[in-house]
């Protein structure tokens, strides 16, 4: 499956930026979501825009992407505690300072070629795993701070994570964030919320209330995280199926976050009933 195909929201969105010129872009990214090998191709996928010789497309068989593609381009470096090391660098659990140093080095002379730096985590057979603030440390990061913040003209950021707030804040902070929803082994079960909840975006604002006591009851028999699954689950299956209607997935994902907000008031304990009001406040406008 292209990448196109399981994200248009996403690569449409990053393909009209580059055509509008809109490089403010392509400074520094962050992705989150669980599935961290589809944010690492949504990085190549990236790195190919900005360096396709020719009017790119996935397809393409151009010399930049081919390179890209074998994970050989020149100036598209994954940077990790296994990938971009100096010779001397004897650290092997974090992207270490030296490495950081290595990054800012290799600035300072120019490129013909749009740079890319991947920063992820690798597991024991090579899997991308998540950056997080055990193998990204505070020291490595402030390191790097002043050209996330602004980098030089044709160089982008881009690092991969779980969840936002795995990264430092400061990193956070500098990062336009984007969502990149799992697609694997979702099994989209919503069963539990479709009498309640489906076709949500077409309810009324003054429903809000009557439709959180709803789902409020589902939590007489259900557990509120598991409700909140459904909701989710069904909100991926409208993204997954509305792929060309831009402004509804831009909203879906809004929803998304939400969501991930309601579950972590579930866990912190939070009063269930004040989790689904003010969930659907925030969706049902
Ligand atoms: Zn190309």
């Amino acid at each position: 499956m292209q990448l196109s195909d399981k994200y248009p929201f996403l690569t449409n969105y990053f393909i009209q930026a580059k055509n509008s010129e809109n490089y403010s872009v392509f400074q520094s990214l962050l992705f989150y979501g669980s599935d961290l090998q589809s944010q690492y191709d949504l990085a190549l996928y990236i790195s190919k825009l900005l360096n396709c010789e020719n009017n790119f497309n996935e397809y393409c068989n151009c010399q930049n992407c081919r390179w890209i593609d074998s994970h050989e381009h020149p100036a598209v470096i994954t940077v990790s505690k296994v990938d971009y090391k100096p010779a001397d660098d004897k650290t092997k659990t974090v992207i270490s300072i030296n490495q950081a140093k290595m990054i800012k080095n290799s600035l300072t002379t120019t490129s013909d070629y749009h740079r890319v730096f991947i920063f992820c985590d690798k597991g024991n057979d090579g899997e991308i795993l998540g950056l997080n603030k055990l193998n990204f440390q505070e020291e490595t990061a402030n390191a790097l701070l002043k050209i996330i913040e602004e980098p030089p003209k044709n160089t982008t950021f881009i690092f991969l994570t779980r969840d936002k707030n795995d990264l430092l804040q400061t990193i956070q902070s500098r990062c336009m964030a984007f969502f990149v929803p799992s697609f694997e082994f979702e099994s989209y079960d919503y069963s539990l919320i479709s009498g309640v909840f489906e076709n949500y975006f077409t309810f009324e604002r003054k429903n809000v209330f009557d439709v959180a006591g709803e789902l409020f009851e589902l939590s007489n028999n259900n557990s509120p995280l598991k409700i909140l699954e459904n909701i989710q689950n069904y909100i991926l299956s409208l993204i997954k199926n509305n792929g060309d209607n831009k402004q509804f997935i831009f909203k879906l994902i809004e929803d998304l976050k939400v969501i991930e907000t309601a579950k972590k008031q579930v866990q912190l304990n939070i009063n269930p009933q004040n989790v689904f009001e003010d969930l659907c406040l925030k969706i049902i406008k």
